[in-house]
């Protein structure tokens, strides 16, 4: 399924990246705030047998090219995310800085529901190398 589902003030959404017609592989679930066009990325998951092939970029893409000329801030940080969100940031001159929202709007209690949107269907095939697949090591 593809389309926008209106994200209102005290709603969160999220991108998924589907393997198939129904395996989740990749999650980034954020908010925004159309009124000050801010963005709050909550969090990026990528199934562990698909990490390091490019999924979570994939993903901060598909954010971005939905919301354009937004602001964005994230949640805390873990290092691997630290990495992830600088390498974004040489990559698309956007920032995303680890901090409060960046509107009051964004600050509200989380929504009861997310509203789930589809990025693609994925046709590649996920790594099977399992115990080195989710390491940090770069
Ligand atoms: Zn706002």
């Amino acid at each position: 399924m593809n389309g926008i589902t209106a994200s209102g003030r005290d709603s969160a959404t999220e991108l998924v990246l589907l393997e198939g017609p129904d395996t989740l592989i990749g999650r980034l679930r954020f908010r925004t705030c159309v009124a000050c066009r801010t963005g709050r990325i909550l969090d990026v998951w990528v199934l562990e047998t698909w990490q390091r092939q490019g999924l979570g970029r994939e993903l901060v893409h598909g954010l971005l090219a939905r919301f354009p000329d937004h602001r964005w801030s994230t949640t805390s940080q873990t290092r691997e995310g630290r990495a992830f969100f600088a390498a974004m940031t040489r990559e698309t001159s956007i920032p995303f800085p680890h901090r409060g929202p960046l509107c009051t709007h964004l600050s509200g209690r989380m929504a009861r529901a997310w509203h789930a949107l589809a990025v693609t269907g994925r046709s590649a095939r996920p790594t099977r190398r399992g115990a080195r697949a989710g390491g940090a090591r770069r």
